[in-house]
């Protein structure tokens, strides 16, 4: 590829022809190392163009609305003059290839709008690699002049913890349900939000949805505050009848106030640049460790040793690294 190639997909993003963003996606996604290594320049070069937007993921465990609210919410974006882009990072893509995020019709009306942009989650590879290729992903989309990117996880693996650690403000959104309130998501969940949602309060289900509002509330309370300035808000919304997307948003703009003033933002973006790197370093190791013609000649055998329990998981560990190790 020439250099010529690389700044057709630079001008492309910038400006926003939503085909060239897709394709510099596709590079990014793509398991030829060759194509992987163009995207990550192509989103080195665009760096300068990045960072203004405001980066909001979702979590919720599947069926609690989250692609009605976030359609909702896209839509209330539009109508303000914002430009949404939805991205997904669904473990169980990679795990299966089966997808709880990407495989229904999913968001009709805001798909269909010539502002708005939706990408499924990549497929493949672990989630530290899903996870990396998304946030590359929100760089290109905010390069391409998208000012609000949602990033939709599905509350039922370790994904939050990725997103989380890729956004500015983290919605947990959750339903009433029957039972206690507690027991279907993870506390460590509720430990990462900036808000809870409580969705669905509408018709018959407004009254439980106010108690599980008050019941998570009470939960917060116990957990210690991420910000010494910010004490997460449990509110209630209904997606479908739209009500409380826009107190819900007016949260979000004001937790970047707040967050502004008190230095604490630059300090979120900052964290999160060095758990990137980190990301970054785990897993190019990776790559290249499995690249190695000496491991892929030892690696079979060992792994069926272990396998077979006639080789213990941490000495095969140590094994392989050590042999490595020698050889270089
Ligand atoms: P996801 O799996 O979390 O993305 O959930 P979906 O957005 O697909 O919603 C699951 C189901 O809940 C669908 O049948 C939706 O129509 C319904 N739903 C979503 N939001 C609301 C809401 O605010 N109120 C009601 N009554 N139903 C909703």
């Amino acid at each position: 590829m020439t250099s010529k190639d690389i700044n057709w997909y630079i001008q492309g993003v910038r400006d926003n022809n939503r085909k060239i963003l897709a394709k510099t996606i596709t590079l990014i996604e793509s398991s030829l190392p060759d194509h992987r290594e163009m995207g990550r320049h192509i989103v080195d070069r665009l760096l300068p163009h990045t960072g203004k937007g405001i980066r909001l993921g979702v979590t919720g465990v599947p069926g609690a609305g989250k692609s009605t609210f976030i359609e909702s919410l896209g839509i209330y974006l539009i109508g303000k003059g914002h430009r949404v882009a939805v991205l997904a990072v669904d473990p169980s893509s990679s795990r299966s290839g089966g997808s709880i995020l990407a495989d229904k019709t999913r968001m009709e009306k805001l798909s269909a709008s010539p502002i708005a942009f939706i990408r499924p989650s990549p497929s493949g590879g672990t989630l530290g690699g899903v996870a990396d290729k998304t946030r590359e992903t929100m760089l290109l989309c905010e390069a391409a002049g998208f000012d609000v990117v949602i990033i939709e996880t599905v509350g039922v693996g370790q994904s939050e913890t990725a997103v989380s650690s890729m956004v500015d403000f983290f919605l947990v959104l959750l339903i009433a349900g029957a039972g206690d309130e507690l027991q279907g998501i993870k506390k460590g969940v509720l430990e990462l939000a900036d808000a809870i949602a409580i969705n669905k309060a509408d018709g018959n289900n407004i009254k439980a949805a106010e108690m599980a509002r008050s019941e998570y509330e009470s939960a917060l309370h116990i957990l210690r505050p991420i910000s010494p300035s910010w004490s997460p808000p449990v509110m209630t919304c209904s997606s479908i009848e739209t009500s409380g997307i826009e107190n819900i948003w007016n949260t979000v703009l004001l937790h970047r106030e707040k967050m502004g003033c008190t230095g604490e933002f630059d300090e979120r973006r900052k964290r999160q640049a060095v758990e990137w790197m980190w990301s970054m370093v785990n897993s190019s190791l990776r790559e290249w460790f499995t690249a190695n013609p000496l491991v892929r000649e030892i690696l079979p055998g060992i792994t069926r040793d272990v396998e077979r329990g006639s080789l213990e998981p941490t000495v095969a560990a140590s094994k392989l690294l050590f042999f490595l190790k020698d050889k270089t």
